[in-house]
């Protein structure tokens, strides 16, 4: 049988694995369940594509992001693995198709997005699955102290029963202590392996800087390499990246409310370096791998340390020097301060929402659950005067609640499919030519189409037949209002997937007791960002580290607090003092080390002891300080 060290060179021609992916592959090889906290671009996916192509089975992975998912599935495919996955905006019988297929054994990965768990087709075929192993990407999003809970991650632990030989690999890569408890818990994870690499990133140089000139004070920031530049609103990054362009810099801007190629295309103009600078919202970056980014912009504060170091831990991940920089002013720290009255609404403002998204889905009170429809955040506002970052918070809320779930952008081809008996349409055909013209052409092209819905595209239609598009389209639509056929034309924009019996607003229960825990949560994360952004006197990573629950120096050597902290050195020739009290010949503690250097001043002696082991005249092995020269490997 291979190693895993012949699996990761054969399929991704990598010769050796990061720190601790090993260590994590050989726990899930074991069969053991298991945590993984990994930086952004630590390595994730393979902790668990390396396992899986030595266990027996498929791995089912649970993934937020459709676009996420796409790509792994077309990075597996390329490879010559053989993976699919299935989210909201597919039709029935291609999820039924694609799950058909993994009971049959033809995938090594299936990846799902969460609400389809809560689907009864989805558990049916589960069950008959040969199940390897579980992994949850993101598996903060489990937990509703973390970030971005999402309830449907909820049903894996349910799913989990189904498959109960297949051990679970849990990962992220923010999680608080607080969070990393409760994944263990909701996945039900028994003896969990777990695994946490340290956050720290000595090749980060992280400021924060209060602006009143952000564009300005952006631009000075840029060098010539890869950079992100955060922004909050779309039209921002918009603003943002003209200016930029009119000081001379190449700039792009990206956000959810672009199509879908021109997302792509900005994407490859800038992984490619054609376009160094991205002003983008957070919906960039997920998943994107590039490694030489420079730097890390932040325009505004985000809202939570959290998605602040995601963030920011896209700077060099290729191990150079790189800079994330932090920008902030009056108006962040008021929004801030705002945003809990913001995103946990009343009661009786939630319960005007839910009536809201009743009228405009049209969903009677008797209608079934899980149904898909198109939702237009915009046109939804707008039509019941909402002010948008409220309503959405409401949405969220009660999504919550588990009363519906928001999805991604996704596109939706159109498709066709006859419910009309055949007399009503011979008696179409003897009536209306110009109808029964396309009756009988479109059922000539798509067999089935009595079935199942048929995906069409109007232009071949029109091509095949002779026929102008609009022309096509005008008959489908009104064969549709005929209820001779169901017609949906194509589609790209998010979703909701209503879960629930629709009640009157007034009876919905909502469970004010909980939400207000989660208010003062929010009130506390927002504290923690606010005091971050105004700290000036301690080190910034240790900020952070201590946030993620990690223990940390007192001395990065690499944030703007400790720079300004580290007076040139004094002696001169700290540096010298510092090798020649490494000449002996066995290791040394850091504290052994101040001891032992003239003056004792521990912030200088670690900032020598870095830059030295940068300049790798010194290794820090086992928690000690050794001179390269003297520690035999
Ligand atoms: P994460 O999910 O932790 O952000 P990914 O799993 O997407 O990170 O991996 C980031 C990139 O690093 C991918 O291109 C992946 O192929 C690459 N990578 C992962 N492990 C190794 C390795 N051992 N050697 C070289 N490259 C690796």
């Amino acid at each position: 049988m291979n190693t895993p060290e012949q699996i990761l060179k054969q399929y991704w021609g990598y010769d050796e694995f990061r720190p601790m992916q090993r260590d994590i592959i050989q726990a899930v090889i074991d069969g053991r369940d298991t945590l993984a906290l990994l930086p952004t671009g630590g390595g994730k996916s393979l902790c668990y594509q390396v396992p899986i192509l030595m266990r027996y089975g498929l791995c089912l992975v649970v993934s937020p992001l459709i676009a996420l998912m796409q790509d792994q599935v077309a990075r597996l495919n390329s490879l010559g693995l053989s993976a699919a996955c299935i989210y909201s905006g597919m039709k029935n019988d291609e999820v039924k198709e694609a799950l058909s297929k993994a009971v049959n054994g033809d995938y090594e990965f299936l990846y799902v997005s969460p609400e389809r768990l809560q689907t009864r087709i989805f558990a049916d075929y589960f069950e008959n699955m040969e199940v390897g192993l579980i992994a949850v990407d993101e598996a903060h999003c489990i937990s509703q102290w973390g970030h971005d809970f999402r309830p449907d991650y909820r049903k894996i632990a349910e799913i989990r029963q189904l498959s109960p030989k297949a051990p679970v690999i849990a990962l992220t890569a923010t999680a608080t202590p607080h969070v990393q408890k409760d994944i263990l818990q909701q996945l039900k994870m028994k003896q969990a392996a777990i695994f946490k690499q340290g956050f720290a990133r000595d090749n980060i140089f992280m400021e924060v800087r209060y602006s009143e000139n952000k564009p300005g004070d952006v631009m000075e920031r840029l060098g010539n390499g890869s950079s992100i530049v955060y922004c909050r609103s779309r039209r921002q990054t918009e603003q943002l990246a003209n200016y930029l362009g009119q000081h001379g810099q190449v700039a792009a801007a990206y956000h959810a409310g672009l199509t879908r190629e021109q997302r792509d295309d900005a994407q490859a103009a800038w992984m490619k370096g054609n376009t160094p600078v991205m002003a983008a919202t957070t919906a960039f970056g997920m998943g994107i791998d590039k490694a030489d980014v420079r730097a890390v912009l932040h325009y505004d504060a985000p809202e939570h340390i959290e998605a602040y170091y995601q963030e920011a831990g896209r700077a060099g991940r290729d191990g150079n020097a790189s800079v994330a920089t932090l920008l902030f002013n009056r108006g962040d720290i008021k929004r801030l301060e705002e945003s809990t009255e913001l995103q946990y609404p009343r009661e009786w403002y939630l319960r005007q929402v839910y009536q809201a998204v009743a009228d405009y889905l049209q969903v009677p009170v008797t209608a079934r659950p899980d149904r898909y429809f198109h939702f237009d955040l915009q046109e939804f506002c707008t039509r019941f005067k909402l002010e948008p970052i409220r309503a959405l918070s409401a949405l969220k809320i009660l999504e919550r609640e588990g009363l519906w779930t928001l999805t991604d952008s996704v596109y939706t081809p159109a498709t066709v499919r006859f419910i009309a008996a055949r007399h009503v349409l011979d008696g179409i055909q003897r009536t209306n030519a110009r109808l029964g013209y396309l009756i009988v052409g479109l059922l000539r092209m798509y067999s089935g189409i009595f079935q199942y819905p048929a995906v069409i595209r109007e232009f071949v239609v029109a091509r095949q037949m002779g026929m102008k598009k609009e022309d096509v389209i005008r008959g489908l639509e009104a064969l549709h209002a005929m209820e001779v056929v169901e017609y949906y034309r194509a589609a790209e924009g998010p979703r909701m997937l209503f879960h629930h019996y629709r009640v009157e607003a007034a009876q919905l229960s909502i469970d004010s007791a909980k939400i207000s825990k989660l208010r003062k949560q929010h009130e506390e994360r927002t504290a923690a960002m606010i005091s971050f952004l105004e700290n000036t006197h301690k080190c910034r990573e240790q900020l952070v580290l201590e946030y993620f629950g990690e223990k940390a120096p007192e001395f990065c050597g690499h944030c703007d607090v400790c720079r300004s902290k580290s007076k040139p050195p004094r002696v001169t020739g700290l540096r010298a003092l510092v090798l020649e009290v490494l000449q002996q010949p066995a290791g040394m503690t850091m504290a052994e080390l101040v001891q032992a250097v003239p003056g004792n001043d521990a912030a200088a002696v670690t900032m020598h002891v870095r830059q030295l082991a940068d300049d790798k005249l010194v290794k820090l092995v086992n928690g000690k300080i050794w001179l390269s020269a003297h520690y035999a490997e």
